[in-house]
């Protein structure tokens, strides 16, 4: 199926081998085929290929990575697996609407789908490069999954919003989304001017609460590639602003 071609499941840092031969299982029953690993545990290995049973081209083609954000530096949609309520409040969906969003762009670009840790999930920095957050409903005191049950039902929601594919209709419309890198270059601008204009220091806890915010207000914009260049003009001609001004009126002492 088109739309699945464009889906990409990353599982970030799964210590058991089993669980990932599990999503890939999962990957192979829901037709999705590209599978990013960032630090996994004892892999490639015997227990990996074990529980993917028939699965293991998934495997072969599993590409690992060092660090997240080249494993979803091309993505202009991601989304976010999580358990757990954070302090933050999140964007959240539940699997099916989430997934209808990932069919429908996944016609056209490529959709990033992030799964946690087994220990403790999804850290705030991942979960930063997320545009939702996706909670599987189930009882409020005993609400996390196993890792592989967990990509079996985002997936299986997938798969149901595929076929036919009567609605749906390719998102974005006729502009290119800002990618996952686009973004994460625009917010190391951004953090670099407020502490340039003294609007934070980049340190305390109230600077990093109000970047996550700050995070947050923008992936909800969901941008457009050529908006978040616009964006990125107006935080260099404050920069050219205050080197000026700092010329002009050298501080003393
Ligand atoms: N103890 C961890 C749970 C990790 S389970 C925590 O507190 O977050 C491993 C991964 O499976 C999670 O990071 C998430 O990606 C997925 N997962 C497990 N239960 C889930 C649920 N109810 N909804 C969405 N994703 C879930």
């Amino acid at each position: 199926m088109k739309a699945l071609n464009y889906i990409r499941v990353v599982l970030i840092e799964p210590t058991h081998a089993g669980n990932i031969g599990a999503a890939a299982r999962a990957m192979a029953n829901m037709g999705v085929s590209q599978l990013a690993l960032i630090r996994p545990g004892d892999f490639p290995g015997p227990m990996a290929a074990a529980r993917a049973a028939g699965a293991h081209r998934i495997l072969e083609n599993a590409r690992v990575f060092d660090s997240l954000d080249p494993a979803i530096s091309d993505c202009t949609l991601v989304f976010g697996t999580s358990a757990r309520l954070r302090s933050i409040e999140w964007p959240t969906l539940e699997p099916r609407a989430a997934m209808q969003k990932a069919a429908a762009h996944g016609l056209t670009s490529t959709v990033g789908i992030l799964f946690g840790r087994e220990s403790r999930g999804l850290s705030n920095e991942e979960l930063e490069r997320c545009h939702h957050l996706v909670r599987i409903p189930v009882e409020s005191d005993f609400s996390s999954l196993n890792l592989g049950a967990a990509v079996m039902i985002m997936l299986y929601e997938l798969r149901r919003s595929v076929p036919g594919q009567e609605n749906i209709s390719p998102d974005p419309p006729n502009q290119p989304l800002a990618s996952a890198a686009d973004m994460q270059h625009y917010y190391a601008h951004l953090q670099r001017v407020l502490e340039r204009i003294e609007f934070c220091d980049g340190q305390s806890t109230r600077s990093t609460r109000l970047h996550r915010k700050l995070t947050r207000l923008f992936n909800r914009a969901h941008p457009y590639h050529e908006e978040i260049q616009m964006l990125r003009g107006i935080l260099t001609a404050i920069e050219r602003k205050v080197v000026q001004a700092n010329m002009e009126n050298p501080k003393t002492g």
